[in-house]
């Protein structure tokens, strides 16, 4: 722990070189993570499990999806985040094949209420001994039942292109045919927390859940394993993408920037950080982080000092988001970086 320490931002060069040393010692997972990556299909592309470390397990989606996360213990399971219905299944099945034990037992921790991180809730949740959640997360999840029926009714349509194994198909259609009866029960986290910090001791293993704020929404929660050093940083982190401004969720560029820097000084040099979207990596992708976050508030704050209006200012790109993914939400962020500085 290095609490003292201020963050370096990094050229983007600097920043390549690291994620690419970081990204190289990410091995992929056994073969025994067969039900999403039995196949060919995307193998190389859109979706990976990297084993991070002897007992952590990243389901990484560079796709659209958020990345879980699954800790393995002697007794237990800690999956991070449920993803869709099409997915929840595997993760459970695929964690149950790396697990120690026979029957392990499942603690659930969402990182906030977005659905690419909740949608697969429902599969997870009923036979969990606990589930974790932002108490402001609740409200949030349980208003996306509707959606989450609708996702997981089309769960065999939505895995086709990703996989041709036959058990994950078969466990999207178990999911498409409960869909229909899941109940705000099935898909609301147990365990709701209220506290700046929540420490956890799930089968010996030391886990701290974080509220540093509102930043990407009102509910985010950092998942700090200090037992491996790694840390989730759930959707505070977009590593080398456009990061996703949700005014109704409650962003605030501002907390964003604190919580990150917070966030950060849970890490040393060693510490292995799993972005909510993009690649894993290490502490670096959270300065680059606030790198971002800092740029857009001084080039659009420099631009409202300029009379600049909304919608000119809506077409710009620094320097600074250049070769970003997600070029799509790149207006959400100036937006709503607008909004709030115009108060
Ligand atoms: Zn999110």
């Amino acid at each position: 722990m290095n609490t003292n320490h201020q963050p370096t931002i990094m050229s983007r060069r600097d920043a390549l070189r690291v994620l690419a040393v970081a990204s190289g010692s990410a091995a992929f997972a056994s073969p025994a993570l067969a039900l999403i990556f039995g196949s060919t299909a995307n193998q190389d592309t859109l979706l990976k499990w990297y084993q991070l470390k002897p007992n952590h397990y990243a389901f990484v989606d560079l796709n659209t999806g958020g990345n879980a996360l699954i800790h393995i213990t002697d007794n237990a399971v800690v999956m991070i985040d449920t993803k869709y219905p099409h997915f929840a299944g595997a993760m459970k099945a695929d964690a149950a094949t790396v697990s120690k034990s026979d029957a392990p037992e499942i603690t659930l921790i969402n990182t906030h209420h977005h659905g690419d991180h909740t949608a697969g809730n429902a599969i997870i949740i009923p036979t969990a001994v606990a589930s974790y959640a932002h108490k402001n997360a609740i409200p949030r999840i349980q208003s996306q039942l509707d959606t989450f029926k609708t996702t997981g009714s089309a769960a065999s349509e939505r895995i086709k292109g990703f996989s041709d194994s036959k058990a994950l198909a078969d466990l999207a259609k178990q999911a498409a045919s409960k869909a229909e009866s899941w109940t705000n029960e099935d898909i609301t986290p147990k365990n709701p927390i209220d506290t700046q910090t929540t420490d956890l001791t799930i089968d010996g293993s030391n886990i701290t859940l974080h509220h540093f704020g509102a930043g990407h929404t009102d509910n985010d929660l950092v998942v700090h394993f200090k037992d491996d050093n790694l840390i989730h940083t759930g959707d505070l982190v977009f590593n080398g993408l456009h990061p996703y401004f949700d005014p109704p969720a409650g962003v605030t560029a501002l907390g964003w920037l604190l919580a990150l820097n917070s966030t950060y000084n849970l890490c040393d040099e060693s510490t292995t950080v799993v972005p909510g979207h993009g690649e894993p990596s290490d502490r670096t992708i959270i300065a680059n982080q606030m790198n971002y976050i800092t740029s857009i508030i001084t080039n659009v704050q420099a631009e409202i000092k300029k009379d600049t209006p909304k919608e000119d200012i809506l077409n710009m790109e620094w320097d600074f988001m250049k070769d970003l993914g997600f070029g799509s939400i790149r207006e959400r962020a100036i937006s709503a970086v607008y909004d709030e500085l115009k108060g």
